[in-house]
C-alpha cells in the first residue's frame, strides 16, 4: 500500500477536505471551502478522469469552441452567474439570441406555445394549436398533500389529459432529462409547482402561480440562460484555480471508511493502490460510484443512490458551410415517433458569440432505454442524425465540413416519485457521521445551476461539521 498522501496529523494540523469527483459540484465546493476557510484547510480533489468538468467538456470544432456536453447555464438563479462573476468570468457571461425552440410535430417544425411550464400551461388556451386539453374537474381539495409526490406524467394526464402530456410536457422534459414522464418526481423535477400544488387544487391554477412574475424577478427571455465566450470549460478552469485545490487527475476513488480520527480512500489503480487520509470527504460523483463508496459506511444512503436510474444520450455536433434553418433555436420532438433524434440545438443561431461565418448544429440522440443507440459506430450514429435531422427540418441536409459523435452513458440521473424526501432521510442518517457530505446531480438537480448550488451546499455542511474541532 502506497500512503502517499499522510494523514491530518503529519500535515501540520491543517484540516484535509477531500472532494471525490472533479465535476462543477466538485469544483463548486472546493472554491466555496477555500472562499471560507482560506489557507486553513487543504484541499484535494481526486478526479476519475484525465480532465476536470464532468459533464461539462468544450472542445475545438472547425476552429470554434463548442460543447460536447452541457452547453448553457441557468441565469434565472443566482449560482452559476455567481459563480463565474466571482472567478473573474462576469465579462464574458453571455446571452442566447432569444430564438425559442421549435416542436416537430406532425411532420413540421411549430412555434413551442410561450406561457407554459415545461409545457404544461397556465391557461388551456395558449396550447390550444397543439393539443386538446381535457381539464379535471376541480375536486376541492389540494392536488399534494403534504409530504406526498406523484409522477410528471399522472399529474399531467390526470389533470389535464394524455394529448398535452405526449405532444408538449414529455418532449420538453425529454429535452432536459431524457427521460421518461412516468417515472420522474414533479417534487423533485418542479419543485416550486410541487409547492403551489399543494395550496391549489386545479394544476392551471398552480402552473398560473408559480408563472406570475414577482417583482424583480422578471427576466427578458433571453437573459434566463448563459454561457461563457469560449465556453464552459473556461469556468472550470477558473474555478480549479480560484479553489487552489491539489487536484489529482487519473484517481478513481474506489473504497470510503471511516477511522477513529477522520476518514480514509483507497484510490488510484488496483496494483498499486494509494491510501488518503482526510478530517473529511465530500462525494461529488454520480450515483453508481457514490452508492459503491457509502455501502459499508451509511447502508441507507447507499441503497438511496442505488435507486437512480439514469439516461444515457449520443450527440452529433456539425459545422455546415451554409445551411438554411428556421428561425428557431432548435427543436424538441415526442417520443414514440420511432425516430433516435429526441432534440436539436441550432447552435449557431442560439448563440451569437459563435459568429456567423460557419453554421453549427447539434442533434441529440436517446432516451432513458435507449442504451443501446450509444453502441452505434460514428459513421451510423452521424448517418442518422443527419438523414433525421433533414426530415425534421423537410430539406436535404447538405455534408458538413465538420462533425463529431459525443456518447454520455449515465448522462442524466432520472428522479423517482419520492426522491426529495429518501434524501431527506439519507442526509438525516449521514449527518450522524460528522465530515461526510453528498452532493452533485445524482442527488439534487441535474442543472449546473443547481449543482453548484449543491456543491456550495455541500461545503457549507462540512465546515459546520469541522469547526468545533479546528477552534
Ligand atoms: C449531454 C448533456 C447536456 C447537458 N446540458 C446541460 C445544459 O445545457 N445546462 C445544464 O445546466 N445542465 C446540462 N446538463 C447537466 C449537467 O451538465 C450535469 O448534471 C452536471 O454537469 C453534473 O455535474 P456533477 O459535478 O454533479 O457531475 P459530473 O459532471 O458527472 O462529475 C462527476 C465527476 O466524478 C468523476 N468520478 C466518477 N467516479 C469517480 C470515482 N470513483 N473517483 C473519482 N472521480 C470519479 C467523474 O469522472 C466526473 O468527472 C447536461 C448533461 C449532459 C450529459
Amino acid at each position: 500500500m502506497n500512503a502517499a498522501i499522510p494523514p491530518r496529523r503529519a500535515n501540520g494540523g491543517r484540516a484535509r477536505i477531500l472532494i471525490v469527483g472533479g465535476g462543477i459540484t466538485g469544483l463548486a465546493a472546493a472554491h466555496r471551502l477555500r472562499e471560507r476557510l482560506g489557507d486553513a484547510a487543504e484541499i484535494v480533489i481526486a478526479e476519475r478522469a484525465m480532465r476536470l468538468g464532468g459533464k461539462i467538456h468544450t472542445v475545438d470544432l472547425a476552429g470554434r469552441p463548442i460543447e460536447a456536453g452541457a452547453e448553457s447555464i441557468l441565469a434565472a438563479r443566482p449560482e452559476a452567474v455567481g459563480l463565474a462573476e466571482s472567478v473573474g468570468l462576469g465579462g464574458d457571461l453571455v446571452h442566447p439570441t432569444g430564438l425559442t425552440p421549435a416542436l416537430s410535430l406532425d411532420g413540421r417544425l411549430r412555434d413551442f406555445p410561450t406561457g407554459t411550464m415545461m409545457g404544461i400551461p397556465a391557461d388551456p388556451a395558449d396550447v390550444a394549436a397543439i393539443a386538446d386539453v381535457k381539464e379535471r374537474a376541480d375536486s376541492g381539495g389540494p392536488i399534494l398533500a403534504p409530504g406526498a409526490d406523484m409522477s410528471v406524467g399522472e399529474l399531467v394526464r390526470t389533470h389535464l389529459g394524455s394529448e398535452i402530456l405526449d405532444r408538449l410536457v414529455s418532449p420538453m422534459l425529454a429535452g432536459v432529462y431524457a427521460g421518461d414522464v412516468d417515472r420522474l418526481s414533479v417534487a423533485a423535477v418542479m419543485p416550486g409547482l410541487a409547492e403551489a400544488l399543494r395550496r391549489h387544487s386545479s394544476l392551471t391554477e398552480a402552473v398560473a402561480e408559480v408563472k406570475r412574475p414577482s417583482e424583480g424577478r422578471t427576466r427578458a427571455k433571453e437573459r434566463v440562460f448563459a454561457t461563457i465566450d469560449g465556453g464552459l470549460g473556461r469556468l472550470i478552469t477558473a474555478t480549479s484555480a480560484a479553489s487552489r485545490a491539489d487536484v489529482r487527475l487519473g484517481m478513481t476513488v474506489r473504497e470510503l471508511r471511516q477511522t477513529p480520527y477522520g476518514w480514509e480512500v483507497i484510490a488510484g489503480p488496483v496494483p498499486d493502490p494509494m491510501r488518503i487520509e482526510a478530517d473529511a470527504v465530500l462525494l461529488a460523483v454520480p450515483a453508481s460510484p457514490a452508492a459503491r463508496l457509502l455501502r459499508n459506511v451509511e447502508p441507507e444512503a447507499a441503497a438511496a443512490l442505488s435507486g437512480v436510474a439514469y439516461a444515457s444520450v449520443a450527440l452529433a455536433s456539425f459545422a455546415f458551410e451554409d445551411i438554411d434553418l428556421p428561425e428557431h433555436s432548435g427543436f424538441l420532438t415526442p417520443a414514440g415517433n420511432g425516430k433516435s433524434v429526441k432534440a436539436a440545438t441550432f447552435t449557431s443561431r442560439k448563440w451569437p458569440h459563435l459568429g456567423r461565418r460557419r453554421t453549427f448544429l447539434r442533434v441529440s440522440m436517446g432516451r432513458l432505454g435507449e442504451e443501446a443507440l450509444l453502441q452505434y459506430d460514428d459513421a451510423d450514429l452521424i448517418k442518422t442524425a443527419l438523414r433525421e435531422l433533414g426530415e425534421h427540418l423537410g430539406q436535404r441536409v447538405p455534408e458538413p465540413v465538420a462533425q463529431r459523435v459525443d456518447r454520455w452513458g449515465g448522462a442524466l440521473p432520472q428522479y423517482a416519485p419520492g426522491h426529495t424526501e429518501r434524501f431527506r432521510a439519507a442526509r438525516e442518517k449521514l449527518r450522524a457521521r460528522p465530515g461526510i457530505a453528498i452532493a452533485g446531480a445524482a442527488v439534487d438537480g441535474v442543472g449546473i445551476a443547481a449543482c453548484i448550488a449543491s456543491g456550495q451546499a455541500a461545503a457549507a455542511e462540512i465546515i459546520a461539521q469541522l469547526a468545533p474541532e479546528s477552534d
